[in-house]
């Protein structure tokens, strides 16, 4: 069953356009890989799914329903947990006050986000702004996760961090897989993301211009539209 439908959705900044009639779908228990080199409308996508910059055209629905008049968190309610890019936390607020100022009932409880990011339980007790990076970003994965989504999409979760977390990002991202959690993922690290990836969808200057199978991602088109 499809989850997210995004129909030919065009966004601005602006009097710049930075979308042009974009699609994709995220079908349920279904991991998509949003692909593209810098500066190609992956994030603002991502903005349109959650409504931080409606698109201008286009229609939107998810699990269902037209998200075309919903407010972010009215969208977030419906089920979208959003890692952003640049990770967001409540900085005085222990780790585990952050996650269960997220929670909402389901599988994700502090107690197995804690299983999933061992580190995270360590620190439960430590206010977020003394975390390292990557343990910062781990925490925004958990955040997104206790909310119990139907669809997480992780913006860069890897980017900018240490080999060894981004080993524990990477694992985390193929438990959730495993486990059927659909996912809307942009990620640079290609050896990793294309692995887990079911399906790729690439944007070229704001345009849906490759869609299909990892498999099917050839070298003509690595070099044509992600620059590998
Ligand atoms: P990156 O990998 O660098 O994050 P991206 O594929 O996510 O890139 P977007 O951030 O969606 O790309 O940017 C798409 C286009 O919109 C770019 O031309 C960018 O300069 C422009 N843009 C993004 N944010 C804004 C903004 N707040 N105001 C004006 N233009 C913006």
């Amino acid at each position: 069953m499809t989850l997210l439908s995004v129909k030919n959705i065009t966004s601005f900044y602006g009097a710049s356009q930075a979308l042009f009639d974009v699609s994709l779908d995220v079908r349920e228990g279904e991991v998509v890989a949003l692909m593209g080199r810098n500066g190609m409308g992956k994030t603002t996508t991502i903005r349109a799914i959650c409504r931080l910059t409606p698109p201008r055209a286009g229609e939107i629905a998810f699990a269902g329903r037209d998200t075309g008049r919903m407010r972010p968190h009215q969208v977030a309610r419906l089920g979208i947990g959003l890692v952003p890019e640049g990770r967001r936390c409540f900085p005085n607020l222990t780790v585990e006050e952050n996650i269960k100022a997220a929670a909402r009932p389901g599988h994700w409880t502090l107690a197995t986000v804690n299983t999933l990011f061992p580190r995270l339980a360590d620190r439960r007790n430590q206010m977020a702004a003394t975390l390292s990076g990557g343990e910062q970003q781990m925490l925004a994965i958990a955040r997104a996760l206790a909310t119990n989504p139907k669809l997480i999409i992780l913006d860069e979760a890897t980017e900018g961090l240490a080999p060894v977390i981004r080993q524990d990002i990477w694992a985390a991202v193929k438990t959730l897989k495993d486990e059927g959690q659909s996912i809307l993922i942009v990620d640079k690290t290609l050896s990793e993301l294309l692995p887990i990836a079911d399906r790729c969808v690439v944007l070229e200057k704001g345009r849906t211009v490759w869609s299909g199978e990892p498999q099917a991602l050839d070298a003509d088109v690595q070099e044509r539209f992600l620059g590998v």
